[in-house]
């Protein structure tokens, strides 16, 4: 049968499409790293950077699940190893696919900030 939401193909006997669960796990994670963004941003919590050669730009690991990176790289045999504050700066030598995702959750992070900010507002 096919996947109703991604149209994969499911092998018979499958209950679930295997490629929407890595999907949703993928997500999951991704949505955890929201709450390590406030810190970031104010430099009390330094981010990792991995890569396996200078040749490479740096692919930024995830805060909670420090193995992996932002855009999926598995950073396990990533043997050139920084931690940084957060800057603008930083960004140039960094992996764009792993900005890419990084400013999404900095974008949730914001709009979660200012939902947070106009619920104070209507409660005075
Ligand atoms: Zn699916
Ligand atoms: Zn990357």
């Amino acid at each position: 049968m096919l996947c109703k939401k991604c149209g994969s193909v499911v092998p018979d006997g499958d209950l679930v499409c295997r490629p929407c669960v890595a999907r949703r796990g993928w997500e999951g994670i991704i949505g955890q790293q929201e709450v390590f963004m406030a810190k970031m941003l104010t430099g009390e919590l330094q981010i990792r950077l991995a890569r396996s050669s200078r040749a490479h730009p740096f692919h930024v690991a995830l805060f909670a699940n420090p193995g992996y990176a932002f855009c999926e790289a598995n950073l396990r045999h990533a043997s050139l190893r920084e931690q940084s504050p957060y800057t603008s700066g930083l960004r140039m030598g960094c992996c764009a696919a792993c900005l890419e995702v990084l400013d999404q959750v900095l974008a949730d992070h914001r709009s979660i900030e200012e939902a947070k900010a106009r619920s104070h507002g209507t409660q005075v």
